[in-house]
């Protein structure tokens, strides 16, 4: 359970264990899971744990995280939830990880076997001050929780990992959020692309995006170009105390800033970010010389001897033109062994790119994969390219049918949506 654990008892065969909560939690944050569970300690304050066939490469995937603490703490002062322990769930989670307090949820998906997935839990850490110790009031000020998140995210990725690095994840991040900017505007939904968003009527989980993540994040960016990381530092250790275990709303952040930081709201045009529609043009733009190097690979078959790391291989799948010509991806898959490798990151950007260029003998990994991985980070992008052509809409369709019970109800309604939506 995210509680304290006070003990258990056995009564013949029957036991009670007991839990308590010291801190004041929101009720979204109530969470226990039951399960054959094992698990191993990762450093003073923390342990894994998962079923006892996955327990030891959760073990080694996330021994990290004593320094992601220490990195947050450096941030953003003191962690308040005594302990940062980590559940691994089944592959049907539907999301990366989920933020409760002193156990955090993830997904099977980050054992990547090379530590390269770690960034979603520093991710839900970075919630253990944005999102935890202060929550949105409710769900149309999401973006205070997940905006301030993946901001401190990001800063704990540039400390633990460099700059260059961090530079790479906002890229990665700036392009899925653009993507999904132009979907909503297209969809006739741009009101979704707001930051302080009107849900009255409307789904949560049909309105959930990165648009709170990412726009967010670029908003408190630009406030921190305008203003200087030290002031901003101050500027957001001055937040959480003020706001420390309450809830907050867009206006008194609003309010807030404008007392802390005067004239900086309309130095970077807030209105425009909090209300309007779309990417300002004023949104910061991450920098590096790895990024740089990337992108200069262009659009040409890279070297066989490329080496690259998980986000610099995303980022340049990401980023290529498609559709390819088929004979172009099959020289990429016979070099770089995508179809089969086990980092679902690298995959799922290459299945995306392969769809959409109608190379099909990626079809049957495709089609794998729906049925093992129930994240909707790969589920969405995956069904959405099956069902963008004729040819594969069918499969789309048969391959739900197949698979829907064994995903989790929110994962199950929004690929049900978006397989309704394409067959009207
Ligand atoms: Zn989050």
């Amino acid at each position: 359970m995210a509680a304290a654990f006070d003990g258990r008892e056995e009564r013949g065969d029957v036991a009670v264990e007991r839990w308590h909560m010291p801190q004041p939690i929101a009720p979204y944050l109530f969470a226990f899971a039951v399960g054959e569970l094992a698990s191993r300690e990762l450093g003073a304050r923390s342990r894994v744990w998962a079923e006892p066939s996955v327990v030891d490469g959760a073990a080694w995937e996330f021994a990290e995280v004593d320094g992601m603490l220490a990195a947050g703490e450096s941030l953003f002062g003191p962690y308040a939830w005594d302990r940062f322990d980590i559940l691994v769930m089944p592959p049907s989670f539907p999301y990366g990880g989920m933020e409760n307090p002193r156990l955090t949820f993830v997904t099977p998906t980050l054992l990547a076997g090379d530590r390269s997935q770690v960034r979603v839990i520093a991710h839900e850490l970075a919630h253990a001050w944005s999102g935890n110790l202060v929550t949105n009031a409710h769900a149309g000020h999401f973006w205070l929780n997940e905006g301030w998140t993946r901001y401190a995210e990001l800063r704990m990725v540039e400390v633990l990992e460099g700059q260059d690095t961090a530079a790479l994840v906002a890229a990665i991040c700036r392009k899925d959020l653009d993507e999904t900017v132009a979907r909503f505007i297209a969809e006739g939904q741009g009101g979704l692309t707001r930051l302080r968003t009107h849900l009255e009527g409307v789904d949560p989980d049909e309105a959930f995006s990165v648009v709170p993540y990412d726009k967010g994040e670029l908003f408190l960016r630009a406030i921190e170009t305008a203003v200087g990381r030290e002031r901003f530092d101050r500027f957001a250790r001055r937040y959480l105390e003020t706001f420390r275990f309450g809830a907050v709303t867009t206006e008194a952040f609003l309010d807030f800033t404008e007392r802390e930081l005067p004239g900086v709201l309309a130095s970077v045009d807030a209105p425009r970010w909090v209300d309007g529609e779309g990417m300002p043009d004023n949104a910061p733009t991450a920098r590096s010389a790895r990024l740089d190097a990337v992108i200069a690979m262009g659009d040409a078959l890279p070297a066989a001897d490329t080496r690259l790391s998980t986000t610099e291989w995303n980022l340049w799948l990401e980023r290529l033109p498609r559709p390819q010509p088929a004979a172009f991806c099959a020289s990429l898959d016979e070099r770089f062994g995508f179809t089969s490798t086990g980092n679902m990151e690298v995959k799922v950007a290459w299945l995306r790119l392969a769809l959409a260029s109608a190379y099909d003998p990626v079809l049957p990994e495709v089609s794998r994969v729906l049925g093992a991985v129930g994240r909707m980070k790969y589920l969405v992008p995956l069904y959405s390219a099956l069902l963008a052509r004729p040819e594969t809409q069918g499969l789309a369709r048969e391959t739900f049918e197949r698979n829907a019970a064994g995903y989790h109800p929110i994962a199950r309604a929004v690929v049900r949506g978006r397989i309704e939506r394409a067959s009207t």
